[in-house]
């Protein structure tokens, strides 16, 4: 059996929860009964990637699909400043590009925090990510992982 996390991250790349991050985890108990919830702090900006679910890097310019090698070179040299720099050279069409801005199917993103919900049994409605939203007082994304 494979897990499915539903991996809960400011918008921002550098982005904080504002808000009460116990109060968003028990809400989030309680509305999509998972097997477990976590809360990281990664203490730098660290990817969040979306595990097997990832099966394509398209360019945003050019729409050209990037080769797996190209991208993990281009992870290895941002990685090597932290994540603060993720600015590249997209090698099909050489526009300026950002490695947080790369089309991701599935999503992928850069973050500093995250709430991660693992195997819930109820969806995350629009409505419980507008109260959760309201809870960590800030707009927020969820990148769903297959592991
Ligand atoms: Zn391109």
């Amino acid at each position: 059996m494979s897990d499915s996390v539903y991996r809960i991250i400011p918008e921002s790349k550098n982005g904080d929860f504002d808000g009460r991050v116990d109060k968003a985890i028990s809400y989030l108990k309680r509305k999509t009964k998972p097997e477990d919830i976590t809360f990281t702090d990664h203490e730098g900006i660290t990817f969040i990637d979306c595990g097997e679910n990832l099966t394509s890097i398209s360019c945003p310019s050019c729409n050209s699909a990037l080769s797996f090698d190209w991208w993990g070179e281009a992870m290895d040299t941002a990685f090597k400043n932290g994540f603060s720099d993720l600015s590249c050279t997209l090698p099909c069409c050489n526009q300026k590009g950002s490695l947080d801005a790369l089309k991701y199917d599935f999503p992928c993103a850069f973050a500093k925090k995250e709430i991660a919900i693992i195997n819930p049994k109820k969806p995350l409605s629009d409505k419980v990510i507008a109260k959760v939203e309201s809870i960590l007082e800030g707009k927020i994304k969820i990148i769903i992982s297959m592991y």
